[in-house]
């Protein structure tokens, strides 16, 4: 177990398609190793979701926990523990919904970002089983946030108005827009 370093916007390996796993690989040794490594450095950032590229693996895989002990996001209540590999996103209601973004790969900054409210997630889980997800409202976010950085996208390329990209220390946060992410 070990702690990575986390890759920062500009590192090439955030921009690529990652690889999708076959199932051997999903059991593999080596790849419950990377789980437990990206746990460990997901949990040591403080963040909520974590993608594979984002430790410099550019394979499709991501994690999700939102914890209420997380420093970064003080009022957050606990969710399930989500390992999504080859994840697949379908748009179940499009009106959408917006929240300030962050990213442990653009430390520092956040912006407001829209994106549909409620979406399924098609994936395997950790015994390369075909799942399936429902999932809305800030959660569902986190899933497109974390999915995004599978196909090369960072949620600065989500904002419509790049003028709320701002660092966190200059925020005046506002009561309806205070949810944060990874
Ligand atoms: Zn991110």
């Amino acid at each position: 177990m070990s702690i990575r370093e986390i890759v920062k916007m500009g590192n090439p390996v955030l921009r690529e398609v990652a690889e999708d796993f076959s199932a051997e690989e999903i059991k593999s040794t080596e790849t419950k190793g990377l789980l437990e490594d990206m746990w460990d450095s997901l949990k040591a950032s403080g963040g909520i979701g974590l993608a594979a590229p984002q430790i410099g693996i550019s394979k499709q895989l991501a994690i999700i926990k939102l914890s209420s002990e997380s420093d970064r996001y003080p009022d957050m209540e606990d969710s399930e523990t989500f390992v999504i590999f080859n994840p697949k996103i379908s748009v179940i209601d499009d009106n959408e919904q917006g929240f300030w973004e962050g990213c442990l790969s653009i430390p520092g900054l956040r912006g407001y970002v829209e994106r549909p409210r409620k979406i399924r997630v098609d994936f395997l889980d950790e015994n390369a089983e075909q799942r399936s997800i429902e999932t809305e409202n800030f959660l569902a976010t986190v899933f497109q946030h974390e999915i995004d950085h599978l196909h090369g996208t960072l949620y600065v390329e989500r904002m419509k108005d790049i003028t709320t990209l701002m660092f966190e220390e200059e925020m005046i946060v506002e009561e309806s827009k205070d949810e944060h992410l990874d």
